[in-house]
This record gives C-alpha cells, sequence and structure tokens, in this order.
C-alpha cells in the first residue's frame, strides 16, 4: 500500500526546453535513476522519489513526489538546480506550490555543539558532538557526513537557507562554507551526542583547522549522512590509512563474532596505534611510515598484494579508504588482477596530496 506522498510542482518559462530536459535526464540516468517516456514529456524515478515533466502552452510543468519532506526537498534541489545549471545563460525563474513550503533549512542539516575535544593520539583529534537528530547517524549505512567550516572573514556563523526556487542560498555566497567529508567514529543515543576524529595533518586544511581550532560550546554545521553501508563476507581485507581508521574501526566493532580477515592500518608511526574492537578472526596490522610523508608510501598496497586470499567457493569483500595513488593501486589490484565483481570490493579514495578536499 502506498503511504502519504509529499508533491510538488513549478511552472517554469524554458526558451529552449528540450536540450535542457535531455541534458538532466541524461545526467539523472548516471545518478541510477530511470527514465521512461511518459504521456506529456520524460519521467524519472530515483528510489521512492519521482518527477514528471509536461508542457502548458509555453510553460514547462515540473511535477515532483516523494514519501517524505526529505525526499522532497531533495527532488525540488535536484530538479532546479540542474536546470539552472544546463539553462546556462538564460536561468529560467522557478518557483515551487504544493507541498515544502515550510522547508527553510535543508532537512539534512543541522548545528551540533561541541561537548568535548581530546587528543586520541598525537596527531588524532576526537570531537564529541552534541545534537537533538544525531540518531540520523545510527547504524554503517550513515557513515559519513560533511561538516560545515565557516569562512575566516565572517563573524557570525553562516547557515543554509532553502530558497523558494528550492535551492540552497547563503547570505554572503562569496564567503560561504567550505564542505569537507568525515566519518562518524562512534555514536552515543542516549548522550546524543557523536563522535568524529580528525587526522591533524601536515599543511592544515580548513577540516583540520577546524578540528585543532575547536573548543567546547563551538557550533559545527553538519549535512548528512551521505553513504556508507557494508556487504556481508565470510572473509574481509581492509586496507586504510588515518583518514579511513575511524571508518574501519567503526565497521569492525560491528562485525559479527567469526568473522574472519585481515585488516592493514597505515600510520605516521608507532605511536598512533589506537585500541580496536574487532572480532579474533580479524588479524589487525599496523604499518608505520617512520618518517615518510603521509601518502607517500606503498606500504598498503604492498601489503594487500602479499596477503593470500581465502579459497574460492568462501564469500570475501575488499574495503578500502586511503590517498589517491594508494587508491588507485589498490583498486587496479581488485578489479586487475584480482577480478573482483564491483560486489565484492569498495575502494574509496578519501583524499589527495598535494590537493584540497571537495569544496
Ligand atoms: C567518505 C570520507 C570520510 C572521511 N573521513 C575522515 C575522518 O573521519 N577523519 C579524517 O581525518 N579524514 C577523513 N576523510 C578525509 C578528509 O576528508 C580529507 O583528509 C580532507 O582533505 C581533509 O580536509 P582539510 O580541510 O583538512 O584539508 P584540505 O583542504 O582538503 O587539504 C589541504 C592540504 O592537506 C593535504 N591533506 C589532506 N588530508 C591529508 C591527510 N590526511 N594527511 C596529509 N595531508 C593531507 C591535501 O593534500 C592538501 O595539500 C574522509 C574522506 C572521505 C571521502
Amino acid at each position: 500500500m502506498q503511504g502519504r506522498q509529499y508533491t510538488a510542482q513549478a511552472r517554469i518559462a524554458l526558451s529552449n526546453p528540450g536540450p535542457v530536459i535531455a541534458e538532466f535526464c541524461e545526467h539523472m540516468v548516471e545518478h541510477n535513476a530511470e527514465v521512461r517516456d511518459g504521456p506529456d514529456g520524460p519521467e524519472l524515478r530515483l528510489g521512492a522519489i519521482r518527477a514528471r515533466f509536461s508542457r502548458e502552452g509555453e510553460t514547462t510543468l515540473v511535477d515532483v513526489a516523494a514519501p517524505d519532506l526529505e525526499g522532497l526537498y531533495l527532488a525540488r534541489m535536484s530538479v532546479a538546480s540542474h536546470i539552472l545549471e544546463f539553462a546556462g545563460d538564460d536561468p529560467p525563474v522557478i518557483a515551487w506550490t504544493g507541498d515544502g513550503g515550510e522547508i527553510v533549512r535543508p532537512p539534512n542539516f543541522q548545528i551540533l555543539e561541541v561537548v568535548g575535544c581530546r587528543m586520541v593520539t598525537p596527531h588524532m583529534r576526537r570531537l564529541t558532538l552534541a545534537g537533538e537528530n544525531v540518531s540520523r547517524f545510527a547504524g554503517l549505512e550513515a557513515l559519513h557526513l560533511n561538516i560545515m567550516v565557516q569562512h575566516p572573514e565572517i563573524e557570525e556563523p553562516q547557515w543554509p537557507r532553502v530558497g523558494t526556487n528550492g535551492v540552497i542560498v547563503w547570505e554572503r555566497p562569496d564567503l560561504r562554507p567550505l564542505m569537507r567529508k568525515y566519518t562518524v567514529r562512534a555514536l552515543d543515543l542516549a548522550a546524543g551526542t557523536l563522535d568524529i576524529d580528525f587526522v591533524l595533518h601536515d599543511d592544515a586544511g580548513p577540516g583540520s583547522g577546524l578540528a585543532a581550532r575547536a573548543a567546547v560550546g563551538d557550533r559545527i554545521g553538519v549535512v548528512g549522512p551521505g553513504g556508507g553501508g557494508l556487504v556481508a563476507a565470510d572473509w574481509y581485507l581492509f586496507a586504510g590509512d588515518e583518514t579511513a581508521l575511524p571508518a574501519i574501526a567503526r565497521m569492525l566493532e560491528n562485525l559479527p563474532a567469526g568473522t574472519r580477515g585481515k585488516v592493514f592500518l597505515e600510520v605516521a608511526d608507532a605511536a598512533e596505534v589506537q585500541p580496536l574492537t574487532t572480532p579474533s578472526g580479524m588479524v589487525v596490522e599496523w604499518l608505520f611510515r617512520d618518517g615518510r610523508a603521509a601518502g607517500s608510501t606503498t606500504l598498503l598496497i604492498d601489503a594487500v598484494r602479499a596477503t593470500p586470499f581465502p579459497a574460492e567457493g568462501e564469500k570475501i569483500y575488499l574495503w578500502a579508504g586511503c590517498e589517491f595513488e594508494a587508491f588507485r593501486a589498490i583498486r587496479a589490484f581488485a578489479r586487475q588482477e584480482k577480478r573482483l565483481p564491483n560486489t565484492d570490493h569498495l575502494v574509496v579514495s578519501y583524499w589527495r596530496r598535494g590537493t584540497a578536499g571537495d569544496d
């Protein structure tokens, strides 16, 4: 049975709608949307979210529907931001009617307060953040978030608002916060807090700088959750540097007793080792750079390549998160040398040497 649907509609004056809508559909297909020809124009479906295009005289009509307000927000934002982008020099006015008028802030945004800061190791600083809605990050499916780092020239923090066109607006767009991706290392639902472990790296950027400066009472905007999850397997191979240590540590804590496998963790030196809770069948090996720069070694790929895999018939899973060059090497190993199907591995670039994170 279908539950309540939230719906919204926009009339958009596009001078040349055909190519703009076609580009939008093409783009959404790349993001796994299904597109089919409806009676009056294309209809898109992405999970439980729907969008339908039709014509009314000279105007393009877009109808969006979702089972909750967050889905409706995402549908409106996605349609509007892409239409504005693909319309190029001739951006149309977009105004939504229907449900969702009460959405003032992005529903996946919240402001958390720093309630604790401590050094876990000499290069890892843990911030404990409190908020009303940290339960959004419960479960391995909700592992990551984006933190907002306020612009250094701004005195009062800027928080995102949702405009009438459904797209985020900033009071000072020129001084808007930068976003950096982090992992929810631990969650305490009873206390309403979550922990994030920040690497305090050389060449500090906005993310590590925020962690180094943070003090109890600071307010930090976060957006998420954004991804996560771990495929069930009999035998795991985890590989990561210190940026993926929080994710690997949390996944290890959630593995069923009796799980077997190998874990390689690359860190600066022995002082960065942390106690980990893991099934006894998961063998953890720490790899030390011992003076070499982060992102400059082949420690992880060498260790992964030297690991004997179990005999056929067992479900194996390889998970890796690390610097871009190590990511490339491990992904090539997984796909080309081991011929692992996509369902049996996830290798992610967590950062890139010499490049600032995605803004
Ligand atoms: C899904 C996901 C989850 C992540 N979770 C965590 C987490 O829980 N904890 C965590 O600390 N990081 C995590 N990261 C990595 C983090 O987002 C990056 O390290 C990010 O670049 C840090 O931002 P920054 O503002 O400190 O530095 P940036 O402004 O991005 O970079 C400034 C300079 O520092 C360099 N740099 C960036 N990171 C490092 C590093 N680790 N060591 C050495 N040099 C570096 C860059 O190459 C650049 O030259 C995660 C990344 C992803 C994709």
